[in-house]
């Protein structure tokens, strides 16, 4: 193999590897949003959105909180984030599965690449979002579904309303 060969070889992975850094660290700073909810007694799902390996703006579910019902972790994220051009540069990272409200305003703003926490306890819309040309990446990170799962099993009330009773959407 030639040196140049090697060269981008290395550069490739080298590449793929910091993404993974960053996702991971991204997705990281979604569930600390996360937490922070469930720590004020509201949804624990977080988002953040990152552009050229920087975040730019994070937030979390405020049903609760705000009683805003739809303030989705995703839609405060947006929020949060302030007026913008564009959206193409962007990764959006959140906990649990975007619901099809997320899911229309990450297609409506452009967004192509989501990472999701999970999908265990809320199946959202990945497919959906992926047939209309959006990578998503689904990491099903045990602590994400740990979280979500303990709220629902100790506020089933609260997330049934969040979700307007359905388990699909
Ligand atoms: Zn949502």
């Amino acid at each position: 193999m030639s040196l140049k060969h090697c060269d981008i070889d290395t550069f490739h992975r080298t590449t793929m590897t910091d993404q993974r850094e960053l996702d991971a660290r991204f997705l990281r700073e979604a569930y600390d949003q996360a937490k922070a909810s469930y720590d004020e007694g509201g949804l624990p799902i977080g988002a953040a959105m990152a552009e050229n390996g920087v975040v730019i703006a994070s937030g979390h579910n405020r049903r609760v909180q705000d009683g805003d019902p739809i303030a989705h972790g995703e839609m405060d994220c947006f929020r949060r984030a302030g007026r913008r051009a564009r959206y193409d540069g962007v990764t959006l990272y959140t906990t649990l599965s975007p619901c099809m409200m997320c899911s229309g305003t990450i297609l409506q703003f452009g967004v192509r690449r989501v990472v999701v926490g999970e999908d265990k306890n809320f199946p959202g819309n990945i497919d959906f979002l992926r047939a209309h040309g959006v990578e998503v990446l689904l990491v099903n990170d045990a602590a994400c579904i740990e979280l979500m799962g303990r709220f629902i099993r100790e506020h089933p009330e609260l997330w049934d309303e969040d979700i307007a009773g359905t388990t699909e959407v």
